[in-house]
């Protein structure tokens, strides 16, 4: 009954406002008659002055701003926030964090940010840290998480709860989970990370508990699907900044000076793409999306070529990348004594952990404490199997699947990319005469 109540509203939203709403699930749809408690926000001062406390479970957002003439109003999610009813009460709660993955600036943000929105908000006092990733909920410890054990985790880099790769037991987490009494999960990782959540998820929904299971995005490298960015890559842009700096200063200092910054991006350039746009320093920007030559063969594809025996995977079974940048950095020098009977000094500069340990800056901030508010908000309100992002600058809540089914890359036929050119001078590698 809950499910046809369930269809009844979406067809009812697209019909009325004509787009379709990727629905997120929503605990009364799998457990029908639980009761809905009013929100404690009703009585918040916080909350007290806000015009319109509630978000109302109707609202969407958009995925596409810019409505062009004759085309579908495409897909709208629900809009995040503060609910009239909530579905769990505060005492009842017991929720948990944890990290999995790459260090990114920001996550101690968010983890503060989930203690202090459920503590302050809803009153909710029983949380508990996960330790060393999704493997912590059966091989590790807990830790208990107040707002005074968090208070100024958010000036320290990497991730207080510490993190790893690897060891996603979906029936150990859940079993797990279940032990332990708890009914909300928050999930801080990357894409790998969604889809191990998008699987606790479906085991979650397969036994029939009432748990929430909640994603907040962490990429440093902004490769995520739907979100407009992810928390930590505004500061990863800011800092690499410093280092092409540094190998800007260091090739004009010398005789025939030449800087090579590597960047993060494994397969998308966008943290190479926007310090380039800020900094203005550089004469020539590769990206993984925009195939390039020198004299022959192209980037990653051709390093992979020439050195063979290398295809190595990490603990979560990602493939391991030759290093790019130490391959370009030995072509150039040969190219230069070899063809142009040249000696170069050429700096090269890998800036990857500098970056990804320091702690976020204040947009970022910013944006962690939306990104767990809203978060909070939907866990709270019974929504489930959902990643959080802004969607077009409003937050939203996102189907776990419908972020992981694609990898954000950087559009070649874009404006932006465009701007990078224009803005370098660059070759646009497209054709092999531009190479002269
Ligand atoms: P980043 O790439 O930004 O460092 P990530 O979340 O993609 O972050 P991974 O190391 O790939 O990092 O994955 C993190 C965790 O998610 C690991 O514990 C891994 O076992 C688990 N995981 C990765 N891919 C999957 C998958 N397809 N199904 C279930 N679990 C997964
Ligand atoms: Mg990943």
């Amino acid at each position: 009954q809950n499910q046809r109540i369930r269809a009844q509203v979406s067809d009812q939203i697209v019909n009325d406002h004509g787009f379709v709403l990727e629905d997120v699930p929503h605990l009364t749809n799998f457990l029908p008659d639980l009761p809905s408690y009013p929100n404690p926000l009703q009585k918040s001062q916080a909350y007290a002055i806000v015009k319109k406390t509630f978000v109302s479970s109707e609202d969407a957002v958009a995925q596409n701003i810019v409505i062009q003439k004759d085309t579908p109003r495409g897909v709208h999610f629900r809009r995040a926030g503060p609910r009239e009813k909530v579905y769990f009460k505060s005492d009842e709660v017991r929720a948990c964090i944890v990290t999995c993955g790459g260090l990114c600036p920001g996550i101690n943000t968010v983890i503060r940010e989930i203690v202090c929105g459920l503590n302050y908000m809803y009153g909710v006092d029983n949380i508990l840290g996960i330790e060393g990733g999704y493997r912590g909920f059966y091989s590790r410890n807990t830790t208990t998480l107040t707002p005074k054990v968090v208070n100024d985790i958010h000036k320290r880099g990497g991730t207080f709860l510490c993190t790893s790769r690897g060891g996603h037991d979906t029936n150990k987490i859940v079993d797990n989970i279940q032990d332990r009494g708890i009914n909300q999960v928050y999930i801080i990782g990357g894409d790998g990370t969604q889809r191990g959540a998008a699987l606790i998820y479906k085991e979650v929904e397969k036994r029939g508990l009432p748990i929430a299971v909640a994603g907040i995005p962490k990429t440093i490298d902004n490769d995520i699907a739907v979100i407009d960015k992810s928390f930590g890559f505004d500061t990863a842009v800011e800092e690499a900044q410093r280092a092409i700096n540094a190998a800007h200063v260091e090739a004009e200092s010398v005789e025939n000076g030449v800087g090579i910054v590597k960047l993060m991006g494994r397969y998308s350039g966008f943290i190479a793409m926007f310090a380039t746009l800020a900094s203005r320093d550089v004469d020539c920007c590769l990206i993984p999306e925009s195939p390039f030559y020198l004299e022959e063969g192209a980037g990653q594809e051709y390093v992979a070529q020439n050195m063979p025996g290398v295809d190595e995977k990490d603990a979560s079974g990602n493939r391991l990348l030759l290093d790019i940048g130490l391959w370009l950095t030995q072509k150039i020098k040969d190219h230069f004594s070899e063809v142009r009977k040249m000696t170069i000094n050429m700096k090269y500069i890998d800036p990857t952990y500098m970056i990804r340990a320091i702690p976020s800056n204040a947009s970022d901030n910013i944006y962690c404490t939306l990104l767990a508010q809203s978060a909070v908000h939907g866990a709270m309100a019974g929504y489930t199997g959902f990643t959080v992002g802004p969607v077009n600058s409003k937050h939203a809540y996102i189907p776990i699947a419908h972020v992981t089914e694609a990898t954000k890359k950087v559009k070649l036929t874009d404006r932006m990319w465009a701007r990078l050119l224009a803005s370098t001078n660059q070759p646009s590698f497209l054709n092999r005469s531009d190479n002269s």
